[in-house]
């Protein structure tokens, strides 16, 4: 495995905007920071951070770190160096809407990290995820695969040419060369085909196993969509993953089959009258392929991505494990900060990968390390350096317990986002070909007419049937926590 140089970037910081020509402009909410928003650079800085390293810290807790081993291609040391810059257009997937492509900037990088921003909306949208990503494209991608491209707000879907828009904007594209080639994966078998009936777990609730269909495949990986659901639980994986199972799963292992939303009656579904009232097919069982339980192991450590603040990478340790995911506790930290993370997730590491990517390290948390000059602001939190902020990428930092990702008042409000495409008017929604494309493919009725599909009845129900099945391995914190 080649790892690159050490070599230490700076993470730089776009204030730049797109206004609603989609060219560049200065983010009104970033010039006038409210709510007790920091700017990064004046944040306390841990002294002792410096002279930490891991391998004095393993040795003083007795501890162990994950084997490298355990960890997929997109967890570990990265083959190349993060080679874009700020400014730089490309095509990805929207995390929160997984089967929508959309015109996306490059607003930070840090290491191997890219903060990618949604052309034409509010920063707030911004999120993290690795130069390798999958989710990445260079811009024509949707073009060439047949893929609808998510426009820049402001623009008219009939009137968007990219190379206008680069050209008009004085824009520069990124390079082809800077996406991770993922060929050496292998194609999809051809068993699995868009529109092919399969029983996923719910990654939202992962106790549960419902009925789904192959919404996307690009490359090695499908995109999971639960039928009669909005798009918002879909998710991408790759034929070997342990959450997609073949049609007749759930009987073969005595598990509950969740029946798609609306099914007459969930109770007896039957997949032979499904496939046929829905005229699919299921793939073919023999093509599933279970891969390899993932190996890690209460105690290990490793570098995690802290959700609440995504921006940072934390010393963590696995302190409990099931066949999927692994619980991470944020060395230093209060057990209320813990959470549960799928084993494959690209935001876990092995130890060194922030040294050897050029990422800052967010170290385990002493008390004594604090080192508050008088006067000076900082967040009451323990163990926060006030860096980040609940409302997203907007604020960079915060000095108080209103701003703080991690304190109580803040510590359920799991979505203080409100959805990106929601803030688009309920007309534009329905002219959106992609929604109804969706729509087409998996939440037609029994009576053959379309349901309105959200996500608050899918719980609503779930919570129901938990109250009458007394289901005992359902997932209650997760199920309330999406609730509530
Ligand atoms: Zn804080």
């Amino acid at each position: 495995m080649k790892q690159p140089n050490r070599k230490r970037k700076l993470s730089m910081d776009s204030k730049e905007h797109l206004n609603q020509d989609g060219c560049l402009e200065q983010a009104e909410e970033e010039k006038k920071p409210r709510d007790g928003a920091t700017p990064l650079s004046h944040v306390p800085s841990v002294a002792a951070q410096e002279a930490w390293s891991w391998e004095q810290y393993l040795t003083e807790q007795k501890a162990i770190a994950a084997p490298v081993e355990l960890f997929s291609k997109d967890q570990s040391f990265p083959e190349h160096e993060n080679g874009f810059q700020v400014g730089m257009r490309l095509e990805g997937i929207d995390p929160r809407h997984p089967s929508v492509f959309c015109v996306l900037s490059v607003a930070e990088v840090c290491g191997y990290r890219l903060r990618l921003h949604f052309d034409g909306y509010l920063s707030c949208y911004d999120f993290w995820t690795n130069a390798g990503s999958p989710d990445i494209h260079p811009v024509g991608w949707c073009e060439k695969t047949k893929h609808e491209l998510h426009i820049p707000k402001g623009y008219r879907k009939d009137k968007f040419v990219w190379m206008d828009y680069l050209k008009a904007c004085k824009l520069q594209n990124a390079p082809k060369k800077l996406f991770r080639n993922r060929s050496s994966n292998g194609p999809m078998p051809k068993e699995f085909q868009v529109g092919m009936k399969l029983e996923a777990v719910d990654r939202k609730n992962p106790s549960l196993v419902c009925v789904a269909t192959i919404a996307d495949i690009v490359e090695d990986r499908l995109l999971v969509h639960f039928d009669n659901w909005d798009d918002s639980y879909d998710y991408w994986c790759d034929v070997n993953s342990p959450y997609v199972q073949p049609v007749g799963w759930c009987q073969e292992n005595g598990r509950t089959l969740i029946a798609p939303q609306g099914y007459p009656d969930p109770e007896n579904f039957s997949w032979t009258e499904y496939l046929e009232a829905t005229q699919t097919n299921a793939v073919p069982a023999k093509v599933f392929k279970m891969r390899p339980p993932h190996g890690f192991l209460p105690s290990m450590r490793l570098e995690a991505v802290d959700r609440r603040n995504p921006r940072l990478i934390r010393v963590a340790t696995v302190i409990d494990v099931d066949e999927q995911r692994l619980k991470v506790h944020f060395d230093g930290w209060d057990h209320k900060y813990d959470y549960w993370m799928d084993a494959d997730s690209p935001d876990i590491h092995p130890i060194g990968w922030c040294d050897i990517t050029g990422h800052p390290l967010e170290v385990p948390y002493r008390a004594n390390d604090v080192k508050i000059l008088p006067g000076q602001a900082v967040c009451p939190t323990p163990g926060c350096r006030g860096i980040g902020h609940i409302r997203g990428p907007r604020y960079s930092g915060h000095h108080s317990a209103f701003g703080c990702p991690y304190s109580d008042m803040n510590l359920k409000k799991e979505a203080t986002l409100h959805d990106r495409l929601r803030e688009q008017t309920q007309a534009n929604l329905e002219s959106d070909s992609s929604h109804s494309r969706s729509k087409n493919l998996c939440s037609l009725n029994f009576n053959g007419k379309h349901e309105k599909v959200n996500s608050q009845p899918r719980l609503v129900q779930q919570a129901k049937c938990l109250k009458i099945k007394g289901k005992e391995d359902i997932d209650l914190d997760n199920l309330f926590r999406a609730l509530f």
